[in-house]
């Protein structure tokens, strides 16, 4: 067996054989198991959206470049501003990308649109519906219509030269590759994803395209994982169905650690079945099997396994298709996002009424699914999906929420505030 693949845990878990542990617990057991990758890889900016910045990204360019007009109207000298009304001559254009060349002069103003440099020797904008008496030649503009510098967007207000435009760790929004983009940047180095094995046992299962014999269900786990391992920005490796006995179980296991960061398994771990995985695994690594206090999710085996020389987490889930989901976003997601060298998701939960009253048992922590919604006068309730059983998929599917429950929390009554967690975003 191999020794301390795992670091001491000693001050969260008191042995390998954990009963009711903590949500939390776990989470910072895991998180502590988790040696960031280290390898990137650059890309060009369209291919990194969720992806995860490798370095500090500093500006080269001041954006905006020069000072501009943020509005359409009339670009002058703000100390011709006069108590009474202010002529000036409109001497000439400034469009966006065909700038007005010569120098300003008092008693001058020039016909500016938005995004337009502001013209040597200006530095004010009035918005053309305030000017009064505008011809092609003058414009009057009354007093207190406008105040020095208003209007006039100054160079380097989004991004000043030399100063850090994104941190590295962030993960990679729409907004951020716009402003990539905004800094003439091409190619952006970002972590390589982390590649992700991941596989179903029971001799129950059937793959999409066998004949479904009595007695047997679809194997769903495996796409359920799969998309969500896509949208956290890994590269998943199917490894298919594994039948419930040790030796296949450990073929499979060796070859998925020979070429994944992380290995992902379903079914297998509830107390009739623990057994004989427990043995396998603690000859290939070193594996906690834990009861969570979780609903959705009770047991789920986690550690480290060992294959010539190389190392994967491991992360041994439920069976259960709803559990499978609770477990790999409360326990698995940020693991992967932390081998990316990105935090956590964080989740912003909301406090809203839950319509019904929720039985609930202090001593765990419990995951329900729930809808969302909106009354008529804009006040958001929660109301659960109903059976709540961890192999009811169709529940999950038809919610567009969770409610949170924490561990220390007992029953809920109709009416009061909940914590929620919205879907959108999350998953
Ligand atoms: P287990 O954790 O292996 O005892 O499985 C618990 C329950 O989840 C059983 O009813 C299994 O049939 C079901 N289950 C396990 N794996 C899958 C899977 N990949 N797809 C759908 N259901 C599954
Ligand atoms: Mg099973």
């Amino acid at each position: 067996m191999s020794q301390a693949i795992l670091p001491d845990l000693s001050d969260l878990l008191t042995g390998n054989d954990q009963h009711d542990v903590p949500v939390e617990i776990l989470q910072q057991v895991i998180a502590r198991c988790v040696t960031p990758l280290n390898e990137t890889e650059t890309l060009p900016l369209k291919q990194t959206l969720g992806r995860v910045l490798a370095q500090d990204v500093i500006s080269p360019i001041n954006v905006p470049s020069y000072d501009n007009s943020a509005m359409d109207g009339y670009a002058f000298i703000a100390t011709d501003l006069l108590n009474k009304s202010t002529k000036l001559n409109v001497v000439g254009k400034a469009y966006a990308g065909h700038p007005y060349l010569n120098e300003v002069r008092s008693g001058e103003c020039v016909r500016i649109m938005t995004g337009a440099a502001i013209p040597r020797g200006c530095d004010t904008v009035i918005a053309q519906e305030l000017v009064s008496d505008a011809t092609d030649t003058h414009i009057s503009i009354a007093p207190s219509t406008v105040d020095a510098g208003d209007n006039r967007r100054l160079a380097g207000e989004d991004l000043r030269l030399g100063s850090v435009a994104l941190r590295k760790g962030k993960r990679l929004s729409p907004a951020d590759i716009g402003l990539l983009a905004s800094l003439g940047i091409a190619n952006i180095a970002v972590i390589r994803r982390p590649r992700v094995a991941f596989f179903s046992t029971g001799d129950e299962l059937r793959s999409i395209g066998q004949a479904l014999d009595e007695g047997c269900v679809y194997d769903s786990n495996r796409y359920t994982l799969h998309s969500m391992l896509v949208r956290a920005q890994c590269e998943p490796i199917d490894m298919g169905v594994v039948k419930d006995n040790p030796a296949s179980l450990e073929k499979t296991l060796r070859e998925a650690c020979a070429q994944a960061d992380v290995i992902i398994t379903t079914g297998g771990v509830s107390a009739g079945d623990a057994d004989y995985t427990r043995q396998m695994m603690a000859r290939l690594g070193e594996v906690l099997f834990c009861k969570i206090a979780m609903r959705p999710g009770r047991p789920m085996a986690f550690g480290k396994i060992q294959c010539d020389g190389r190392t994967a987490l491991l992360f041994g889930l439920p069976g259960n298709p709803v559990a499978v989901m609770a477990t790999f976003y409360f326990l698995a997601r940020d693991a992967i996002y932390e081998l990316m060298g990105t935090k956590p998701h964080t989740q912003n939960l909301l406090k809203v009424a839950s319509t019904h009253a929720i039985r609930k048992k202090p001593g765990r922590t419990e995951y329900q699914r729930a809808i969302l919604s909106t009354d008529t006068s804009g006040t958001q309730h929660v109301t659960l999906t109903g059976a709540q059983g961890s192999g009811i998929l169709s529940s999950m599917s038809e919610a567009n929420c969770m409610v949170v429950l924490d561990h220390n929390q007992s029953d809920v009554a109709a009416g009061e505030l909940v914590s929620v967690l919205a879907f959108d975003g999350f998953i």
